[in-house]
């Protein structure tokens, strides 16, 4: 078993993040918008007018991956940080991402402490989680068992994600949270896991991962408890 505490600071990059992911957006919509062009010319052969509508549809989709691993819940607003109910949002992520767990058959079990909040800006909570159980569902193509549970200690919340998918050799988990680090070719952004440590660390958290090639792998979030009387 591979086990890691990964240290957050070692993503400085992550002050870059914004430049990073516009950039990412804007490519794939230059590239679009070139074909489009093209397609506009009337003698255009039908074979070169599939060929180039598919083009524009993958670029597409590639600018629409980027914004989802980093923009699903952002609405224009500067960060606001308030009192979290770790289960209500966590619960909230959980039913966006229903309908992709049921087309990979991977089956959701929740076990929730419960009271206990912590202190965060909603959006950016979401967007963590969000990308940490897309991508446990993403490691079992071909079904398997998606655990997510959380506990309280007198100063802590843990957050722990568990999946029963094709895991990460000891390589691989150094190299998690690495801008574009992906071993899903054109399908993934290698940015989902970057965003998720670049929040965690603005949240004062820590984060643990124990994997095992071809069995599964256990993410554990720890975040500092909301103290009763703390003030904003
Ligand atoms: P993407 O999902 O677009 O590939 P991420 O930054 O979200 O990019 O994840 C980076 C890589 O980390 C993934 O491509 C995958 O190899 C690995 N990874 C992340 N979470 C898991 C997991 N639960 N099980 C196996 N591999 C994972
Ligand atoms: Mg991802």
């Amino acid at each position: 078993m591979y086990q890691q505490l990964v240290k957050t600071e070692k993503l400085e990059a992550v002050e870059q993040m914004g430049a990073a992911i516009s950039h990412e957006i804007r490519n794939p919509l230059t590239a679009a918008i070139g074909f489009v062009q093209l397609l506009k010319e009337p003698s255009l052969p039908m074979n070169k007018r599939a060929e180039y509508l598919n083009i524009v549809g993958e670029e597409l989709q590639s600018a629409e991956r980027v914004i989802q691993d980093y923009l699903t819940f952002s609405k224009p607003a500067l960060e606001y940080l308030e009192e979290l109910n770790v289960k209500k949002e966590l619960t909230q992520v959980i039913n966006i991402l229903r309908p992709t767990a049921n087309q990979y058959s991977v089956q959701i079990t929740t076990n929730f402490a419960l009271v206990g909040t912590i202190r965060g800006d909603r959006q950016k909570f979401q967007q963590c989680f969000l990308n940490v159980i897309k991508n446990a569902i993403e490691s079992m193509p071909n079904g398997g068992q998606l655990s997510i549970s959380t506990q309280f200690s007198e100063y802590d919340i843990t957050i722990q994600v568990s999946d029963t998918g094709v895991g990460m050799s000891k390589e691989q988990l150094q190299k998690l949270g690495e801008p574009y680090y992906s071993t899903k070719g054109a399908k993934g952004t290698g940015l989902g896991m970057m965003v998720v440590f670049g929040i965690v660390k603005a949240m004062n958290g820590t984060i643990q991962v124990d994997s095992v090639v071809g069995a599964g792998t256990t993410f554990v979030f720890t975040f500092p408890k909301m103290m009763k009387n703390e003030r904003f």
